[in-house]
């Protein structure tokens, strides 16, 4: 292996370069490019291809195309209250073309010559460009070639002096050294990384562009997969888990006694939970499904099969009404079952001999919130006696909010620990979890109904194993989505609807608009709207649930529209997560376009849960692109990983369905939307890797590499 390394060049301070001096050394360092190997992994955003550029005269309508002119005039003005668009008249030679943008900080110049990217369209005879993006064509050296890389602009610096800059460290740097085997490169047809690392900032050919950038954004996305493979072996090493006994007949008299059968893929998930429980490492699995895909079955067989091994199951809900909901339905299908008492009796001890296990009529449930405690054997528990029988094991399966890990809860011998809605937690509360086993780690199991593409939980959640419930119970019909404008005569109908439906004995759901950032304005607005609703709807019982209400009004509230008591429920979007109302057939969501993409399918998946067909209306009437696209999506498909998807597709990978990704937002070149099939592949080759030599040390360029580019985060990977 010939050339420096790339963890060589990460300890180059990028002021050694030529032409990067102090100021601008700065100005690098505030954008994160502070060692030479970061400017050489700086690849261009994009590339202007000079024989590509399109004179107006000829310009194709409707395409993605780059035209170059220079700016004659210029103008800014609002519109429509909260907008503001900015204007550009733009000449090349005898043609004339008008950009406009609606963003208040497009910067340009009368006299500057500037490349436009985005589609042509002619409107009322005139060229026009809406929102392209701006490239300067500063006359330098290095542009004279025919394609032009555009860096991203970093604090401020000039696109030719990055230009210069990285054409300078490549004459110094390179050749630049392999760290793939031979083999590998000639598999997957990569380029070799030299030739990549130069070639992707300076290329011959716009084929070539392509190559280099493949070969960078594969070396990318194998790095965060080897250190995603390590975790997850480390995990395994250096955890001591629970291995729970699986026989006993707990679980098997809670199937029976079930009203209905297991669908496929409970039955499935089950299975695969159990295996992983009986394993002697601790369990760290995702189990995803939609709304309504039967998921706390699943979770109660999973806990009933730690209780019945004589081990403890907690389980943590994000909001206290989910976590007092969890509480009752668990109760009701173990008392279903025949398996809770709601006398005092505690459970007997041993029934197979060395093995404290659990029989019929005895599982005993707590519930315990900042402002509540229940206990399922002994109905006027204290909080001091909830908090005793926990300890003591006489509680099996605890459930609660986060207070289970604030308020110094002890356990007994908790084996496994399900987490609803897990990324409301987020991984601190995860670990802080798993630290309350006494016998070993408990087992961890995730439950999120936030369908996640299957790229993104190869990256975010790349060390869980992952179980998706893919089948809904029989006999649901999905919910009938359809969107109006907000003027009175397309919500007419509407409000038929919901008189219609609340005839037949059914309910509905009014979400009032978003407003961002004030809890308090949003009450506001949904107050006045209940008060309005309250008009219409003379005949009916109106609610009002907001995110300012007391916690016991909101309760009361809750309750209310649960017993049928409330015709219609006005409310934020506190109703967003997990209430189960199966009467409820109609949700109406005011100004839906401005919510986001996942904030909508929760939403919707409050109706649609019984028996009765739904109606989902979005009256929205949108201002963006994107608010479009989004509406687009809610009336095409029901389907939540397809709309996770297109929210990925709409939204870019920064922010998914509401989750701040660590890990991918570190993510420079790759996009694993579009590099969704080079994401298989290097997971696939890191898996493979780390299996044969768990900790790189047969490769110590590889490992070099991510220790050097991935600091401290993978730091504790490499300690033995
Ligand atoms: P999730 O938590 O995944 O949103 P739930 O566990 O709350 O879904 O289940 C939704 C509804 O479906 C509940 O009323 C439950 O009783 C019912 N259900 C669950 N599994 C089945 C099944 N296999 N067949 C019929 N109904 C089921
Ligand atoms: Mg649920």
């Amino acid at each position: 292996m010939t050339g420096r390394s790339l963890a060589y060049l990460a300890n180059v301070d990028v002021d050694n370069v030529k032409g990067i001096g102090p100021k601008a050394f700065q100005k690098l360092r505030g954008a994160g490019i502070e060692s030479v190997a970061d400017l050489l992994l700086h690849a261009p955003r994009r590339y202007l291809d000079r024989s590509e550029l399109f004179d107006l005269a000829s310009v194709p309508l409707g395409e993605e195309v780059t035209v170059a002119g220079v700016v004659t005039e210029t103008s800014k003005r609002r519109i429509s209250g909260r907008r503001t668009m900015v204007e550009a008249v733009v000449k090349d030679g005898t043609n004339v073309l008008r950009c406009v943008w609606f963003n208040p900080y497009i910067k340009i110049a009368v006299g500057e010559e500037l490349a436009f990217s985005g589609k042509v369209v002619r409107r009322m005879g005139r060229l026009e460009m809406k929102s392209p993006d701006i490239d300067r064509l500063d006359s330098d050296s290095l542009i004279t070639a025919r394609i032009v890389p555009v860096h991203p602009s970093v604090g401020g610096l000039r696109p030719h002096q990055m230009r210069q800059s990285i054409h300078n460290a490549l004459v110094r740097a390179r050749p630049v050294a392999e760290i793939l085997p031979e083999e590998l490169l000639d598999r997957l047809d990569l380029m070799d990384r030299d030739t990549a690392i130069s070639s992707v900032h300076f290329p011959e050919a716009m084929s070539e562009a392509r190559a280099a950038r493949h070969r960078l954004v594969f070396d990318e996305l194998f790095r965060l997969e080897i250190a995603l493979a390590m975790r997850k072996q480390r995990q395994i090493d250096d955890s001591e888990g629970i291995a729970h006994p699986m026989h006993g007949d707990l679980l098997d008299s809670f199937v029976a006694s079930l009203p209905y059968e297991l669908t496929g893929a409970q039955v499935r998930a089950i299975d695969e939970i159990r295996t992983d429980l009986a394993r002697p490492h601790p369990m760290h699995r995702l189990l995803q499904g939609e709304v309504g895909s039967g998921k706390t079955v699943v979770a109660v067989g999973a806990l009933l099969s730690v209780v019945q091994g004589g081990y403890q199951g907690a389980v943590m809900a994000p909001t206290e009404v989910l976590a007092v909901q969890h509480y009752l339905g668990t109760v009701d299908l173990l008392q279903q079952a025949g398996l809770a008492s709601e006398s005092g009796e505690f459970a007997s001890d041993s029934l197979f001999g060395d093995i404290t296990s659990k029989s019929g009529g005895s599982v005993v449930v707590a519930l315990v919130t900042s402002n509540q405690v229940a206990l399922s054997s002994e109905p006027d528990a204290t909080r001091t006696d909830v908090l005793a029988a926990i300890a003591s094991g006489d509680v099996d399966v605890t459930i609660g909010t986060h207070s289970l890990i604030q308020e110094g809860i002890s356990f007994s011998n908790l084996g496994l620990a399900v987490v609803d809605e897990q990324h409301r937690f987020g991984v601190y509360q995860r670990v802080q979890l798993k630290e309350k086993g006494t016998d070993g780690e408990p087992d961890l199991l995730i439950m999120t109904a936030t369908p996640i593409p299957r790229t993104l939980s190869m990256t975010l959640y790349g060390d869980l194993d992952v179980t998706v419930l893919d089948e809904m119970p029989p006999g649901r019909t999905p919910v009938r989505t359809i969107t109006v404008s907000n003027d009175a005569a397309a919500i007419k109908p509407v409000y038929d609807l919901v008189r219609n439906e609340v005839a037949a004995g059914r309910q509905a759901f009014v979400v009032c608009p978003l407003v961002e950032d004030s809890d308090k304005l949003e009450a506001t607005s949904a107050t006045t709207e209940y008060e309005r609703l309250v008009r219409v709807f003379p005949e009916m019982t109106v609610g009002l649930l907001h995110g300012q209400m007391r916690p016991a009004d909101k309760d009361a509230v809750m309750h209310q529209f649960r017993d049928g008591a409330i015709d219609v429920l006005v409310a934020t979007t506190v109703i967003e997560v997990g209430i189960d109302i199966p009467n409820a057939t109609v949700m109406i969501i005011e100004d839906a376009d401005r919510f986001g993409l996942s904030q909508l399918h929760q939403l919707r998946g409050r109706v649609g849960r019984g028996r009765f067909s739904a109606t989902c209306v979005l009256i929205a009437d949108p201002t963006t692109e994107d608010g479009e696209a989004r509406i687009a999506a809610m009336v095409a498909t029901t389907d939540g990983f397809r709309l996770a998807e297109e929210d990925l597709r709409i939204r870019g990978q920064g922010t998914v369905f509401g989750v701040r990704q660590a890990g991918v937002k570190d993510l420079k070149l790759a996009d694993i939307v579009r590099d969704a099939q080079v994401l298989f592949q290097a997971r696939k080759e890191a898996f493979a890797l780390v299996a044969t030599d768990p900790r790189l040390v047969e490769h110590p360029a590889i490992s070099a590499e991510i220790q050097a580019l991935m600091g401290d985060d993978v730091e504790w990977l490499f300690r033995s």
